[in-house]
């Protein structure tokens, strides 16, 4: 094999650590690249180390951040009284661009998965708790996703909210707006049954 094909062939490899791409599709992108793209291809492979050499965690809610403290943390307008424990930074940046939430984060980078070696420790449930104990927050919203891992993951938090005497609270899952009973499955219909609320 020539070194030009190794090449391509390293090439269209490295692309298919991306999320939902497979062979073909490595296989197209590589060859988008080489054909049309290559002065935004090199961008793309500056930006890319750029951002993996410099982009770490947050010391204090362990999301995405060039800085020690990222810019939601370090903001003065955020309500230090409601700390929001989701999964991944995904789930907080829909979080931040559905609701008008204005207090703090923790991003988990995880839920509680024993079978892929995800405990307290690998989640920063030792950080969690020690900011739960300082005694400036009251409200720990509780946003994991209703998987049973993520159900799991929130009933482990409520406790160590509870323990730290915080009020602990989860996101309501149930029957989508506009939705019909019908066509709701079961296991949401189930949820959203269990949950009901006192109408006032
Ligand atoms: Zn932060």
């Amino acid at each position: 094999m020539s070194n030009g094909s190794s090449l391509l062939a390293e090439l269209i490899e490295a692309l298919r650590c991306l999320p939902g791409v497979g062979g073909k599709s490595a296989q197209r992108m590589a060859f988008h690249l080489l054909e049309r793209e290559r002065e935004r291809g090199l961008k793309l492979a500056a930006v890319l180390e750029q951002a993996i050499q410099r982009i770490g965690h947050c010391s204090q809610c362990r999301n995405f951040s060039e800085e020690s403290l990222c810019s939601l943390c370090a903001s003065s307008s955020r309500d230090r009284q409601v700390l929001c424990v989701v999964e991944s930074p995904t789930d907080l940046a829909a979080i931040e661009q559905a609701t008008g939430y204005r207090g703090q984060y923790f991003v988990l980078m995880g839920r509680l998965s024993p079978l892929d070696g995800l405990g307290p420790e690998e989640l920063g449930l030792a950080q969690l708790t020690e900011r739960l104990g300082v005694g400036e927050i009251e409200e720990l919203i509780i946003a994991t996703n209703p998987t049973v891992e993520g159900e799991a993951t929130a009933h482990y938090l409520a406790q160590l909210a509870r323990a730290g005497g915080v009020r602990p609270t989860r996101l309501a899952h149930g029957v989508p707006l506009g939705g019909e009973l019908e066509y709701v499955d079961r296991g949401t219909l189930a949820h959203a049954f269990g949950s009901r609320q006192l109408l006032d």
